[in-house]
């Protein structure tokens, strides 16, 4: 680029990178998805290295987060807090490496790995074995003073043992874990407040409060990721045993922390955590791999905001900034009248999507999306795509605001109508969704077989969603239990078009295997509303065939655990339909399992809830509540009043230990549920 089309670039990019910087670090408030922001700033760094003339030392690329705001008091770092470099690829990880390589003349060293928890960074100051003082990183060199609120986060020690070094400061992340986040969310949605857009956003905003008792009710936790300095005290010579230095004086450090000596291990740590992403109960955005001898750290130093011994090699982005277009309806199967967002296409972690969910249309409103907003879409493991906000800064005026009634005007029928058949819609009191009144509606019958089909419910591999379409279309089935009589209609099969004889062979196998499902998959799959897969368990659990359920009392319903008047009710009202009743009637005649047999011992664990809490040495959380699940008790994350024990594995989440103690829940160790599930 021309020196003088360069300049001004530059000075765009920096105008609008300090604004984003404002609303991020000061107001936790963004305006994009963290991947639009990355992308400005790695224009303007390649600008500067081309023309490094214009480079400023007052450049967000040469500065840390954001001044401290004065309210919270400033507090100077002895030693600044740094940034950390980024790589996105493979590619750009063995760039790093082999670079430091040079600088360290080819000499062997290993990496200490962490998780990048996407918080807040704190500096947290013990003298003569007290919390003194606890401060943002701010811009690096001022941080604001936020002691008292840090006081109010259970898992940091407010003092330390004796024998700790007479004065040092450790730096960690805190964080809102994910269940805390949603929660926050849920509620501020209730209140009209603003949503954060992210678990950064939340933490950061709830420690930067001016009145700590707020800070006091939020569920924060922190993880310890390094010691700052330290004087009085020879700390010791590499990071990692600094890191179990800092456990041993009482501060939180990540269990899933690994020192690691090669490379391509680095590279395993972060792929197989980047897949695994969702199970943690904190947000990650990648991983931070550090030189673990602090002498080879001395020798790398810093690049202006960047240590050269240590990058974070982000996972794929989650989220991203897009222009809603326009909202639609979709019929569901149960009739629901579900709102979507049509986007301009955009690329999230290597997918793109065009489609987000909106929920319901109060959500709408209490968000305030409005149709050509551009708003930040997010996308999280295997769930669909959802609108989180819309951006209000970006407003034109344009805008419009959505109702559903409106949207789905009949001019010919002078009334809101489902805009599949043309019923009339209508939404039952105290309900959140609209319906379309038609039992009978094509859309309903589609989405019903696609469900019944589908990986969780019968999994028939082969019936998705074009082939319900076609099904359906071709009058070979009109609602489920059609689908166990196509074998008859082998040849009608054949003739459809683009049905080759392999793949309808293939269908007409898969259907028949799946006649064995077990009962509690028949259950889910008949789609009764609001009965989900962990319902239909309980359900078949407790009837042991589709017969004794239908004629289930309202009372017998519900009396089952986790099973309220609303799914009750709902139970009820489907099998009271005759429509139904036929296609159960016709499963059973094509031979699918209504019926299982009854277990005469009951299970060990019937009736007992779990609360797991920490980490567990003899296998995973998931692990631990899927074999508790396997012996009949359930395994619920919040202690209520109905649990009946909790367990304790190390390092225990403070909210969990205080909710028990406050109910007078019965508390376990590890070995005690090894001996409950008889492993020991
Ligand atoms: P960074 O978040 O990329 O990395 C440094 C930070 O990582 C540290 O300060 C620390 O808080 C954190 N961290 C987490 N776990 C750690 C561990 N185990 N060891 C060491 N550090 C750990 O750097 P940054 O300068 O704070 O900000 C850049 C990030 O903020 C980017 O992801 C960027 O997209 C986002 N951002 C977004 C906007 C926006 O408008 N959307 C604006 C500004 C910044």
């Amino acid at each position: 680029m021309e020196a003088e089309k360069a300049r001004d670039r530059i000075e765009k990019l920096r105008a609008e990178i300090n604004h984003h910087n404002y609303r991020y670090y000061v107001l936790d408030d963004p305006e994009v998805a963290d991947a639009e922001y990355d992308g400005l700033m790695r224009e303007l760094k390649a600008l500067e290295e081309e023309h490094p003339r214009f480079l400023t030392p007052d450049s967000p690329t040469q500065r840390v987060g954001a001044a401290p705001v004065e309210a919270f008091g400033v507090v100077e770092h002895p030693l600044p807090l740094l940034s950390l470099g980024n790589a996105f690829s493979r590619e750009e990880l063995a760039a790093w490496y082999n670079r430091i390589s040079r600088l360290l003349d080819g000499q062997k060293f290993d990496f200490a790995c962490e998780h990048k928890i996407d918080g807040l960074a704190v500096a947290l100051t013990y003298i003569n074995g007290k919390l003194t003082t606890g401060a943002t990183r701010g811009n690096g060199v001022r941080g604001e003073d936020i002691t008292q609120n840090l006081r109010t986060v259970r898992s940091i020690p407010l003092s330390v043992p004796k024998d700790a070094p007479p004065r040092f400061e450790v730096r960690g992340e805190v964080f809102l874990p994910r269940a805390g986040f949603e929660k926050l969310n849920r509620e501020r949605a209730k209140e009209g407040l603003p949503l954060f857009a992210n678990p950064r956003n939340a933490a950061a905003g709830s420690v930067r409060q001016l009145d700590p008792r707020i800070t006091a009710k939020r569920p924060l936790d922190i993880y310890i990721y390094m010691l700052g300095w330290a004087e009085g005290k020879a700390t010791p010579p590499t990071h990692w045993e600094t890191m179990e230095y800092l456990k041993s004086l009482g501060f939180k450090i990540n269990p899933n922390n690994r020192l690691l000596n090669s490379i391509e291990q680095v590279a395993e740590f972060h792929h197989t955590w980047e897949e695994k992403r969702e199970s943690l109960d904190y947000e990650a955005d990648g991983i931070v791999v550090k030189v673990n001898r602090l002498g080879l750290q001395e020798r790398l130093g810093n690049v202006g905001r960047e240590p050269r011994w240590s990058i974070a090699y982000k996972f794929a982005a989650v989220e991203a900034t897009t222009i809603l277009k326009s909202i639609e309806i979709s019929v569901g199967r149960t009739g629901t009248l579900n709102p979507y967002a049509v986007l301009e296409p955009v690329s999230v972690g290597g997918v793109t999507i065009k489609h987000a969910a909106l929920h319901n249309e109060d959500d709408i409103r209490r968000k305030d999306i409005r149709i050509g907003d551009t708003v930040i879409v997010r996308r999280a493991g295997e769930v669909i795509p959802e609108v989180v906000k819309p951006i209000k800064a970006k407003r034109s005026g344009k805008e419009k605001e959505f109702s559903l009634p409106d949207k789905l005007y009949n001019r010919e029928r002078k009334r809101p109508a489902c805009p599949v058949c043309g019923a009339e819609i209508f939404r039952p009191e105290g309900e959140v969704m609209y319906y379309c009144s038609n039992a009978a509606c094509p859309a309903q019958a589609q989405q019903s077989i696609e469900h019944f089909a589908s990986r969780g419910a019968m999994d028939i591999r082969g019936i998705g969603e074009s082939q319900s379409a076609m099904l359906l279309k071709e009058g070979l089935v009109k609602d489920v239990s059609d689908i166990y009589y196509l074998k008859d209609k082998r040849k009608q099969l054949l003739d459809i078009e683009r049905m080759a004889e392999l793949s309808v062979d293939n269908m007409l196998n898969a259907i028949d295997k799946s006649k064995n499902k077990p009962l509690s998959r028949v259950i889910f799959a008949l789609g009764i509303r609001h009965v989900g897969s962990e319902t239909a368990e309980i359900l078949a659990r407790r009837f042991h065939g589709i017969e004794a359920l239908a004629k289930a009392s309202r009372e017998e319903l519900i009396n089952i655990e986790a099973v309220g008047p609303k799914i009750a009710d709902s139970i009820i009202a489907f099998f009271r339909e005759a429509e139904n009743q036929k296609i159960i009637r016709r499963l059973k005649d094509a031979g699918v399992t209504l019926q299982e047999e009854v277990k005469t011992e009951k299970l060990p664990l019937a009736g007992q809830e779990f609360v797991v809490t920490g980490r567990l040495e003899a296998f995973s959380r998931q692990e631990a509540e899927a074999r508790i699940k396997a012996l009949g008790g359930t395994a619920k994350d919040n202690v209520t009043r109905k649990t009946n024990y909790l367990v304790v594995g190390a390092e225990p989440g403070g909210n969990k230990l205080l909710k028990a103690q406050e109910l007078g829940t019965g508390q376990i160790k590890e070995e005690e549920l090894l001996r409950l599930l008889g492993q020991k």
